[in-house]
């Protein structure tokens, strides 16, 4: 079972998305697939919520990317944020370890899709891997 941590908040770097999360889940998905390394520009790193948790304080960047036809990305149009993973029929949401304001509580849980990992880094310890691709 996954620890949750209470309220916490979070936003892109330019501050024209912001927001507040009432639990996330304490460990972190360090995704590794092509699609996460082209729009993070390395790696995709995120917690998760319940979308009902999530509250924004301010959407004026806010822009959805349908990734495929079953997923979408939630990112800042004026500075480029990278800062939300959804499936389109999931009550969650995938959300960016980067943009949280305090990521003390936060750990690393597993890596996914390493298979498909970028050439010019290592590849995560196998203890560290729970989810291969
Ligand atoms: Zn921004
Ligand atoms: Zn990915």
């Amino acid at each position: 079972m996954t620890g949750r941590i209470g309220m916490t908040k979070g936003r892109c770097e330019c501050g024209a998305v912001a927001f507040e999360v009432r639990h996330i889940r304490e460990t972190v998905t360090v995704c590794h697939c092509s699609q996460c390394r082209r729009t993070s520009g390395h790696l995709w790193a995120s917690t998760h919520a319940r979308f009902d948790d999530l509250t924004f304080t301010q959407d004026a960047g806010l822009h959805w990317y349908a990734s495929s036809e079953t997923a979408k990305r939630g990112f800042c149009a004026r500075c480029g944020s990278s800062l939300f993973y959804r499936m389109n029929d999931e009550s969650g949401i995938g959300i960016a370890a980067g943009c949280l304001d305090d990521t003390s509580a936060l750990r690393i849980g597993k890596h996914i899709f390493v298979a498909d990992k970028g050439d010019y880094y290592a590849r995560p310890g196998d203890a560290d891997v729970f989810e291969a691709g």
